[in-house]
Parts: structure tokens; C-alpha cells; sequence
């Protein structure tokens, strides 16, 4: 394999193949690691080697695993939905520090697998939290973490605010597609098997937001929050959709890489 070639398909191939081989061993990463001479079964040594054939050719770990860790929850993950990010989980940071009542109303807009609701209602067990998808597959999905995790998070099917009942929330969240159609990163790594509805949101990947900022505050109490994951360079303009909008102390938050990665107001 040449070196652009590797490079595409994983920065950290010790640490796949460690999880993958922990995957079908059952053994957790550190338990094969205190036993390397352990020998596998051929059923096991053959899944193992599909699976990296699999991640060879791009497939993301969280997908071959069926799993993925946000927020220290075990998410199930499908490649019907977006495999959470850790700088989804500063998004989560930065919500759980908004001055909200402790019974706050919230919806999770886009939930996908459900990361983002689930990981407040952890921490916020008086929250009321609901959160929606377009996709039937991701509803199901995030239906399934809920009750997996025990959490109370109601799901149900909707584009955005389209099909939601009255209500008025004091937080609105959402980590949307924010992806420019011909954003060249979209052809290298794990981004390439990923949902393209979860990440593409038109020629300057503003569509959807656009959308959701223009409806929230239809949907919002007057002190209520809007907050939103954006590309490390939308900042701005992101920033002026929730000015024109009318929301007040509207400021961006950084991710772990030091990007402007999210808006509030
Ligand atoms: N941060 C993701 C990426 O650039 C995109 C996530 C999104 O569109 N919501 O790969």
C-alpha cells in the first residue's frame, strides 16, 4: 500500500486492529495485550481478518464494531447515522453550562444516534429531553440507546421542526449537516462511508442551519437557548444568521482542536 493510500485510510492502525482483534476475541484490549501468545480459533481469526480487510478499504471502526463511546455512554452506531465525535461532546459541555431551569424542556435536533440527548440526560436526570431525525433507521437506532442506557429520551420522526407538536422549549440543540457539497474532505477517511444527509447541507454547507435558526425562536420560550455544532469556519456567518434572528448574546464556542465549532444565543 503507498503512503497516500495509507494515510487515507487510518492515522491510528495499531490502535484499530487492537480493537478489532479485542472485538472478536472478547477480550478487552488490555486483556490480550497481558496475554499476546493466547491463540484464536479459526472462526474468530477468520472474522478478524474480514474485518480488517474492511478497514482497510476505509470502513470506520465504530461501524465494524457496531459501537461507538460518547460522553462515556456505549452508543450503538449504524451506518444509517453519523458516528459521534468527540468535539460533539464540547457541544454537550458547553449546553450543560447555559443557565437553564433544572425541569429545562430540551429537543436534540438530527439526533442521529441519539449522542447528544443521551449525554445530557446523564447528566440532567430532571430534564425533560426529547430529540428527532428524518431517518427511521436513526429514530430506531436512538430508540434503542435509550432503553439500552435506561435513559428517558422520547424519540420520533421529523425533518427539523416540521413535525413537531406545539411546545416551547428553553433548549434547542442540534449537531446538523454542515458539510459543503464540494468540501474535498468529504473523499478521504471515514467521512466516505458516513450518511450523506448527516453531513451535506448545500454549496456552502449553511442549508440546514439556515433552516433551524430561522424556525427556532418560533419553538423557543423567551429565555430559551439555541445551540448548534458548526464547520471550524463558520463561526461568522453562523453567527449573523442568529443575530438577523433577533437571539441575544450570541457567541461561538471552541472545539478540542481550538476551532470555533459551535454558536449560542
Ligand atoms: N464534523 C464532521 C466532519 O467534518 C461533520 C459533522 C456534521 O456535518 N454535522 O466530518
Amino acid at each position: 500500500m503507498d503512503k497516500a493510500v495509507r494515510r487515507i485510510t487510518s492515522d491510528t492502525p495499531r490502535l484499530d486492529a487492537e480493537l478489532l482483534l479485542a472485538h472478536v476475541s472478547g477480550l478487552s484490549r488490555s486483556g490480550f495485550r497481558a496475554f499476546p501468545e493466547r491463540e484464536m480459533d479459526a472462526r474468530r481469526a477468520a472474522e478478524f481478518e474480514d474485518l480488517v480487510v474492511q478497514r482497510a478499504q476505509g470502513m470506520p471502526v465504530a461501524y465494524l464494531l457496531g459501537h461507538q463511546e460518547f460522553w462515556s455512554l456505549l452508543l450503538n452506531v449504524s451506518s444509517s447515522t453519523l458516528i459521534p465525535r468527540p468535539d460533539t461532546e464540547c457541544l454537550v459541555e458547553q449546553a450543560l453550562e447555559l443557565p437553564l431551569p433544572d425541569n429545562a424542556r430540551v429537543i436534540d435536533l438530527g439526533t442521529g444516534t441519539g449522542a447528544i440527548a443521551l449525554a445530557l440526560a446523564s447528566e440532567r436526570p430532571g430534564w425533560v429531553i426529547s430529540a428527532c431525525d428524518l431517518m427511521e433507521e436513526a429514530v430506531a437506532l436512538a430508540q434503542a440507546n435509550a432503553s439500552q442506557l435506561q435513559l428517558p429520551v422520547e424519540v420520533f420522526q421529523s425533518r427539523w421542526f416540521s413535525d413537531l407538536l406545539a411546545a416551547s422549549f428553553d433548549l434547542i440543540v442540534s449537531n446538523p449537516p454542515y458539510v459543503a457539497s464540494e468540501d474535498h474532505h468529504l473523499d478521504e477517511g471515514d467521512v466516505r462511508f458516513e450518511p450523506a444527509s448527516a453531513l451535506i447541507s448545500g454549496p456552502d454547507g449553511l442549508d440546514d442551519i439556515r433552516l433551524i435558526v430561522d424556525a427556532a425562536p418560533s419553538w423557543l420560550n423567551s429565555e430559551g437557548w439555541l445551540i448548534l455544532e458548526h464547520g471550524f469556519d463558520q463561526a461568522e456567518a453562523v453567527q449573523e444568521l442568529f443575530a438577523a434572528r433577533g437571539f441575544a448574546k450570541v457567541e461561538s464556542r471552541k472545539d478540542y482542536g481550538g476551532n470555533d465549532r459551535m454558536t449560542l444565543g
